[in-house]
């Protein structure tokens, strides 16, 4: 029987919402075996990152390079650097049946579900603007027009939640976890993704049946 297609799995949401580190919790177990697909960037690497577990650290030259050979499903420019998903490893890791985590930021998002529309698309809400405020406030690296500008950034990112499938608020990261584990134990018991297994369960078990008689 061909394998089974894995999962792919996009948490996206606003500027200081903690995609960050929802994702990095979710990935501290990892319960349930997903493959992290890991971006290219232009930017500088923090302290503590690690190249090619992180992030593929990259030259600009090295991004456009992967733009022009159609490498990546999706890239946007962030900030002033390149952020992009690069599509091989997600293709292969897909058809080997395996789930493929994604964490973008919400134009990459809404690009990959023009190109992909059969993801899972889960939306990272903060619990009200105010928290959110306070988030970027808390990072302290951003000047008071800047956070203004993040902020209405993130009024028109919440907007476009309508084109995801799930929204999780992000409460406690513990929560969010727990409810994005639980939306992608759910993708997987969809009928359509069981039914074959079944009908060809119950296929064998016949063919067996009559050779015995
Ligand atoms: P940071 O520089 O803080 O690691 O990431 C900045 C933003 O880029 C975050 O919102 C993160 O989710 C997003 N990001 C990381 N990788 C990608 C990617 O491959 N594509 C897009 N569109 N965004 C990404």
């Amino acid at each position: 029987m061909s394998q089974q297609r894995g999962l792919l799995i996009i948490l996206s949401g606003p500027s200081g919402v903690g995609k960050g580190t929802v994702r990095a919790a979710i990935f501290k177990n990892n319960r349930f075996n997903y493959v992290y697909s890991v971006s290219a960037t232009t930017r500088q690497s923090r302290p503590g990152e690690v190249d090619g577990v992180d992030y593929h650290f990259v030259s600009r030259e090295t991004f456009e390079q992967y733009i022009k050979d159609d490498a990546l499903l999706e890239y946007a420019e962030y900030v002033g650097n390149y952020y992009g998903t690069p599509i091989q490893k997600i293709e292969e890791n897909l058809a080997a049946g395996n789930d493929v985590f994604l964490e973008i930021e919400v134009q990459g998002a809404l690009k990959v579900r023009e190109r992909m529309p059969e993801g899972i698309f889960i939306f990272l809400a903060p619990p009200n603007l105010a928290e959110l405020e306070s988030r970027i406030l808390g990072r302290g690296t951003d000047q008071p027009e800047i956070i203004y500008e993040r902020m209405q950034m993130a009024r028109e990112e919440i907007e476009l939640m309508q084109h995801y499938d799930y929204v999780v608020v992000n409460d406690t990261v513990e929560n969010a976890v727990e409810k994005v584990n639980a939306i992608i134990q759910s993708e997987h018991l969809k009928v359509e993704r069981v039914v074959d297994r079944i009908k060809a369960d119950i296929h064998d078990y016949f063919q067996e049946s009559m050779t015995q008689e």
